[in-house]
């Protein structure tokens, strides 16, 4: 009789490792799950001076190794700016700004 009882306190013993093994399974995949999760962070990822291919700020003459607020795609060429406004200053006469950009040698 006390083998079976000793039986029987091993087997729920098992048991209740399987279960918690169970939750800790689910635990994971939902950890996982919010890992995946698009989160704000990523929209604010900045631009790198190795994303462009101009060496300086077309606009204000600033370095893009200084820093790049935003991009403008032209011509077949990623031109990074310093600020929105630089950007903008490009766009309003975009054909003699393009030729004045200093790209990288
Ligand atoms: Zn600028």
């Amino acid at each position: 009789m006390k083998t079976i009882k000793t039986a029987i306190i091993f087997l729920a013993g098992i048991l209740f490792i399987a279960c918690n093994n169970n939750d800790q399974k689910e635990n994971t995949a939902a950890k996982k799950d919010s890992t995946t999760m698009p989160s704000p962070k990523t929209d604010s990822v900045k631009y790198t001076a190795l994303m462009v291919e101009n060496a300086k700020d077309p606009t204000c003459g600033m370095p893009v190794g200084a820093g790049i607020e935003d991009t403008l795609h032209y011509k077949n060429k990623i031109i990074g700016f310093c600020s929105k406004e630089c950007k903008d200053e490009f766009v309003k006469n975009a054909p003699k700004s393009f030729a004045a950009v200093e790209w990288k040698k």
